[in-house]
């Protein structure tokens, strides 16, 4: 065999993003939402699918699915374009906005893909951590963008993985502080309450994500989309990949907007109840800090954290995520909030680690 030249400069060193997703008896790594769809939801989905024609390549542009959309959030079909989950969407804001020679804000500790998009892109970063208790450093942000050399910055809320909001008033504080586009990523907005969505009537640079991957029940199908202004909807259009949103996962996302959102609503419900539980049981464990969370997971912070994680896998089969060697997160860990039987499993299971380590 002949040699093969060298990939891309930016490729070396760099590590393929991992979700470290293995299997395990309780799955509360990945905030996913531990319920199917509404099976008569289901059972509509499976029929629409029986009479696809799977030899025709999908509307390009989901225009069915934008439309859906765009009713249900009060815009129209030019302010909204689907991606193949917000992933898909992450990275093209960073082909459209970012580049060589352009410059992003990343405000950690938060979702690890934005640093990585960059970096993959040839975009600049500039850091500006978090304060303490993780909110943004507005004051500092808000300086750096009145520089006018920002082309992007991402705001995420409920922040993953510390679960905590941007205010309303810091959202547009930041929005008004230069022409930069604001990417506000609400992937968990509906374990929060109320959305931003409203103020992209006002602001031109606001650019907001969802997905159907974590509310809605649908992780594995891969859906989301951004919601903004035509002009920037329009830049994503030249982007995208032609076909990203494959037609089964066009009929299954339109099937579960149709079907409304009397059962997400309940889940949701449901989901920020056991949080609470979830965060008062932790709360009163000795050894244990937790944060507060408006999203579906709760960060801890635990001595070594990185045994802890392994023996909660190990002998309890028990997944969550492990932050511990990410920066401002030291000793972190992640849980999704599970059903009631997963966050009880999980609760035994690191009560029995850290008895067995003395306390
Ligand atoms: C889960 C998540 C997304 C989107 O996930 P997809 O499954 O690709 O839609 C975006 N941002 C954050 C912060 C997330 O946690």
């Amino acid at each position: 065999m002949g040699p093969v030249r060298s990939a891309n400069e930016r490729l070396s060193g760099l590590e393929p993003y991992d979700p470290r997703y293995l299997p395990a008896e309780v799955m509360l790594s990945a905030n996913e939402s531990p319920f199917d769809i509404a099976p008569g939801t289901r059972e509509r989905v499976e029929a629409r699918l029986r009479e696809l024609a799977l030899n025709r390549y999908p509307d390009p542009l989901a225009n069915g699915l934008r439309d859906a959309i765009a009713a249900s959030s009060g815009l129209e079909r030019g302010n909204v374009l689907v991606g193949n989950g917000g992933d898909e969407l992450l990275f093209n804001v960073f082909l459209a906005y970012g580049g060589p020679g352009r410059t992003f804000i990343d405000l950690p500790p938060t979702f690890s893909v934005y640093a990585y998009n960059a970096h993959l892109t040839g975009t600049g970063k500039v850091d500006i951590p978090r304060l303490g208790d993780f909110s943004v450093d507005e004051d500092a942000v808000a300086a750096r963008l009145s520089r006018g050399d920002i082309d992007l910055v991402v705001l995420t809320s409920p922040n993953n993985p510390t679960g905590n909001l941007i205010p309303e008033a810091g959202c547009r504080r930041l929005l008004e502080a230069s022409d930069a586009l604001v990417l506000l990523d609400e992937a968990y907005v509906e374990f929060a309450g109320d959305s931003l969505v409203p103020l992209l009537a006002e602001y031109d640079n606001l650019l907001i994500l969802r997905t159907f991957s974590k509310a809605f029940s649908l992780a594995g199908v891969r859906v989301g989309y951004v919601l903004g202004s035509k002009g920037v909807i329009d830049e994503f259009t030249k982007v995208r990949q032609p076909y990203s949103v494959d037609a089964v996962s066009q009929v299954i996302a339109s099937c579960v907007l149709e079907d409304g959102d009397t059962v997400v609503r309940e889940r949701v419900a449901g989901t920020v109840a056991r949080r609470e539980e979830l965060f008062g049981r932790l709360q009163g464990m000795e050894g244990v800090e937790v944060w507060p969370s408006a999203a579906n997971f709760l960060l801890i912070r635990v001595t070594d954290a990185r045994g802890v994680w392994q023996r909660l896998y190990d002998e309890h089969s028990v997944l969550v995520r492990d932050f511990s060697s990410s920066a401002g997160l030291a000793d972190c860990l992640r849980v999704t909030v599970g059903t009631e039987e997963e966050n009880a499993a999980f609760l035994a299971g690191l009560e029995a680690v850290l008895a067995a380590r003395g306390f």
